[in-house]
């Protein structure tokens, strides 16, 4: 029975210890801190058969002056935070051109249409269908001109892609959503995606289901990964080691640190978001997403969760802006928001460029593996992506878009 080390117990991680475990891996997971407290904690919830197109970053002149003006709520950015991730935000715009984009967009069509069925059987076996909502989220549009922008897009989304979507006018809205006090031209119901309402519970219960089956959960730092003449070899935090022949990097947004030191130069961006629960007066039936003002809100067992949009700083913002304007966005749609927490929790989603995760082998490291860089949609790619690498450990094909050689 191969021997495999999987560092990094966020929801990408504990989803690939499962595939590999089902593959008949003896398979260690470690972890600095218990599984899914960090990106995996934080994230709006939904696991999203829709999106197959990848967010590339906004290239039209009007676009790029709200944003450069701060007055789009999608992106915060600071001279610093531009100088810092310089390199990562030219490839992102170059991937972001129409041709390029359109390679993303062909991988994602072999993905996405993968993300709720090969979740589907861990949630069941994981015993986790209480935290599932199998009813859609619903995109809202607060302008004539963007209900139609909206239109257009379902259609072709069903036409191109096959996605089921229905268009909603305002009192379609109304009826299927009457936690909206103010009157909206309409929304999109993406009615294929699946939304969770306690994300970090559904990482500890595939956590505890990777147990059961046989593995081991340990708390080590993955920055101490190192060769050793069976393969790799890694101290744990109550002491000694654990050897194995094979490593995987699921780090998140931390994986460039590790793959640096052993030859592989990942340029990711990191997307910082915040989120912070509430109290409304109705709580809505399903997520919203409220694009126009940069957030989500997604009802879940804590509150109310409104989830911002891309914030480029290194460090985070103690009273972050994008969240302020959120809150009174939601507050416009939903009345008064009574906080849950003293304070906004944050997290940097792990882009990388051309919007694609790293998954595959490490090149010139024999037994050392990538699954990382999973962006906007970790959480809904986790279990093909974890069956992708399975598949590429056991010696089959890898799609090349996706494979670490890609960066060298
Ligand atoms: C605001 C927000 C909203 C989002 N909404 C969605 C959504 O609706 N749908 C969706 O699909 N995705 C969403 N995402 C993206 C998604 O959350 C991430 O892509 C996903 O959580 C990444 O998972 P991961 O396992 O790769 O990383 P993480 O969850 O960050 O896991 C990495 C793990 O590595 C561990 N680690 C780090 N360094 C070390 C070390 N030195 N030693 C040991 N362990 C270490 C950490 O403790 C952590 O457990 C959102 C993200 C944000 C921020």
């Amino acid at each position: 029975m191969p021997e495999t080390l999987v560092l990094g117990a966020g929801i990408v991680g504990v989803s690939a210890a499962l595939a590999l475990q089902q593959q008949g891996h003896a398979v260690t997971l470690v972890d600095r801190a218990a599984p899914g407290q960090e990106t995996s904690f934080g994230n709006a919830g939904i696991i999203q058969c829709e999106a197959v197109e990848p967010y590339a970053m906004p290239l039209a002149p009007r676009a790029l002056w709200q944003i450069a003006s701060g007055r789009s709520n999608d992106v915060r950015w600071t001279p610093a935070a531009l100088m810092g991730q310089g390199e990562a935000l030219l490839r992102y715009a170059r991937h972001s051109r129409p041709l390029a984009h359109a390679r993303a967009i062909a991988a994602y069509r072999r993905l996405i249409p993968e993300a709720c069925t090969s979740h589907a059987p861990l949630i069941e076996a994981a015993g986790a269908e209480d935290l599932i909502r199998r009813d859609g989220y619903l995109e809202l549009f607060r302008s004539n001109r963007g209900l139609d922008e909206g239109r257009a897009m379902a259609r072709r989304f069903a036409e191109d892609y096959g996605v089921a979507v229905q268009v909603l006018d305002g009192a379609g809205l109304r009826a299927t959503e009457p936690a909206i006090r103010r009157d909206l031209p309409g929304a999109l119901h993406w009615r294929d995606c699946w939304t969770v309402s306690d994300p970090a519970a559904l990482t500890a219960r595939y956590a505890d289901l990777f147990a059961r089956r046989g593995g081991r959960i340990l708390r080590g730092d993955a920055m101490g990964l190192h060769r050793a003449a069976s393969g790799w070899r890694l101290g744990l935090a109550e002491g000694g080691t654990v050897e194995a022949g094979a490593a995987v990097i699921a780090l998140g947004p931390w994986s460039p640190a590790l793959a640096g030191r052993f030859g592989l130069r990942v340029p990711m961006l990191l997307k910082r978001g915040y989120h912070r629960h509430y109290r409304p007066a109705t709580t809505p039936r399903h997520t919203l997403a409220d694009l126009e003002h940069g957030v989500v809100l997604a009802p879940m067992q804590a509150g109310l969760r409104i989830c911002t949009a891309a914030d480029l700083a290194a460090q985070p913002s103690p009273d972050p802006r994008q969240l302020r304007r959120g809150e009174a966005a939601a507050a416009e749609l939903l009345g008064p928001l009574d906080p849950v927490e003293p304070q906004a929790w944050t997290g940097r989603r792990p882009c990388m460029p051309d919007m694609l995760p790293v998954i595959g082998a490490v090149p010139g490291q024999r037994g050392l593996w990538a699954n990382f860089g999973h962006g906007h949609h970790g959480l809904t790619l986790a279990a093909i992506s974890g069956v992708l690498l399975a598949d590429a450990m056991a010696g089959g094909a890898v799609f090349p878009e996706l494979a670490p050689a890609r960066l060298t």
